[in-house]
């Protein structure tokens, strides 16, 4: 059997069994009608019933509060409601029991909405008690990530951010998708986790192996004998003293990308001066309705605190594309990267983020980090002027943007005329230069971040921050190659933000090399070389 390959984005190796993520089976038809509508309805309810036992079985073998979420699920599928419901559908309008489910499901859906808060929240946990019985209607796996009793490779057509956020390490060898770019969210928080993956990898869905072993660092798949123990290796921790600086002195400011508090403590374990991206998104990318100024504050206060005293970037939210977050969807869009996403979103919602700014402010007071707010998906220098203006006003002395299009690159003097620094977002800035998908797998070789036409414009925004006086970073997954580190080094800036575990090889190529060395990479860079 032949050897897969794909795109190396989160390095480990792992062999083990295969867990198949089923895919959704989409909205069931209405027609046809059921020629008995009593026999249609009457397998409802035995199908909510398996679903919840299924789903207590699950409880009974997990622990804590993933226990808790599949009781609670559990119980929801056991609500005569909305069997009852689904149950009247047939019976008095002929809908076929699949659909009837799936429409009951929809009205409770609105009623959980409208009550707002906790009761909003609970939305999903619907959306997800719907999906199982109807793929037990339909006789097929239910969709989504499944519960994993033994160690497993996780394979799957694409993953949602939301999906991958939630994955155990303890229980998720690798992951290996069919689709997906190698700056894509799903990749990113991979990589934040550990755990080995590749990524688009062509005839995966195909390869029909039991067992498989993943290199995360070679990006191959290969099929594995299913008897033989699951292993997992990860890459051997780099030595580096911990300083940011380069071997002559130069001081380069080595940072954690964070979503959640985990992310946090991996980050300061592994050394970080600070973190140069918190995904402030990646808090909520479940939460049906706008979390509450306390609710983000605390949320946020747990994610800051091992920073006390040092210095943290929060990204206000970065709504949008393959990141939606459904309190912040737009009206549906033809191109969601080129539309409403990022900040954006606030130029007709100002309150959203106003309530946001005031939420950081106080987390930042409750933790002593020392926080600086950054906007994600500016365009021009007047956006950048309006996010520090609301920032300031919120009591946040620090305001920054993201250069992640390539029109903030072109205009980075501007820009930083009217903020006190930039931090560079490679993955988009990739995505939007080549024209290319980030999340597509056909395109990954156009968004790598080596190319000389993205270094020029990188360039532009080295040279604009030390015209300004002004810190200029990178916070994109360019940052965590350490190849690349001292190329972006050589071109102006001043930090590098990533994940844990390229914290320690990057921190250690930068002491290993002097400016003069960088500056001469990056001139090679530039020039195609
Ligand atoms: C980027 O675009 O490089 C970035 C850091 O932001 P995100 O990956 O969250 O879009
Ligand atoms: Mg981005």
């Amino acid at each position: 059997m032949s050897t897969l390959s794909g795109v190396a984005v989160s390095p480990g190796r792992a062999r083990g069994p295969v867990a198949r993520v089923a895919e959704a089976a989409g909205e069931p038809p209405r027609a046809p009608a059921p020629a008995d509508r009593d026999a249609e309805a009457a397998r409802i309810a035995p199908a909510a019933e398996a679903v919840a036992a299924r789903l207590d079985a699950l409880a009974a073998a997990a622990h804590g509060e993933a226990a808790d979420i599949l009781l609670t699920t559990a119980a929801m599928a056991k609500d005569p409601a909305l069997a009852g419901e689904a149950e009247r559908l047939v019976t008095a309008e002929g809908v076929p029991a699949p659909r009837a489910v799936f429409d009951a499901a929809a009205g409770f859906s609105r009623s959980l909405t409208a009550a707002g808060g906790y009761l909003a929240e609970r939305v999903r946990d619907i959306q997800d008690v719907r999906d199982r019985i109807v793929a037990e209607l339909l006789g097929v796996a239910p969709p989504g990530v499944p519960q994993l009793s033994t160690p497993s490779v996780l394979v799957a057509r694409d993953l949602a951010p939301a999906d991958t956020a939630g994955l155990d390490p303890a229980t998720v060898l690798a992951l290996v998708t069919e689709q997906g770019g190698p700056t894509s969210h799903t990749a990113i928080l991979a990589r934040a986790l550990g755990i080995p993956a590749v990524v688009a990898v062509r005839g995966l869905l195909d390869l029909g192996a039991e067992a498989l072993l993943v290199d995360g660092d070679a990006g191959t798949v290969e099929p594995a004998d299913p008897r033989a123990p699951v292993v997992t290796a990860s890459r051997r921790a780099a030595e580096w003293n911990g300083t940011g600086a380069t071997a002559d002195g130069h001081r380069v400011a080595i940072l954690g990308n964070i979503g959640s508090v985990a992310d946090a403590r991996a980050a300061v374990s592994a050394g970080a001066h600070g973190a140069g991206l918190f995904r402030t998104e990646f808090c909520y990318l479940d939460a049906p309705a706008e979390p509450s100024v306390d609710e983000q504050r605390a949320a946020y206060a747990a994610v800051l605190e091992p920073f006390a005293g040092t210095p943290v970037v929060v990204r206000t939210l970065d709504a949008g594309a393959d990141k939606p977050l459904p309190f912040l969807a737009p009206e549906p869009e033809p191109n969601p990267a080129l539309g409403v996403r990022g900040l954006r979103v606030a130029y007709d919602r100002p309150e959203v983020l106003d309530r946001q700014l005031d939420a950081i402010a106080a987390a930042a007071a409750d933790t002593g980090a020392v926080v600086s707010v950054m906007a994600p998906m500016v365009a021009t220098a007047a956006e950048a002027a309006w996010f520090a203006e609301r920032a300031r006003a919120a009591g946040i002395g620090r305001a920054g943007v993201m250069i992640e299009v390539p029109a903030a690159a072109l205009a980075a003097r501007e820009i930083l005329e009217v903020t006190d620094f930039v931090s560079v977002g490679t993955n988009d800035l990739a995505q939007y230069t080549f024209a290319a998908d980030r999340q597509l797998g056909a395109v990954a070789a156009l968004n790598d971040p080596g190319q000389p036409a993205l270094l020029r414009l990188i360039a532009l925004v080295g040279e604009a921050a030390r015209a300004a006086g002004k810190p200029a970073g990178v916070c994109g997954e360019a940052a965590a190659d350490p190849r690349l580190a001292r190329v972006l080094v050589g071109l102006g800036m001043t930090s590098l933000s990533m994940n844990a575990a390229a914290i320690a090889p990057v921190g250690a190529a930068l002491t290993a090399t002097t400016l003069a060395e960088c500056e001469a990479a990056a001139r090679l860079a530039l020039a195609g070389g």
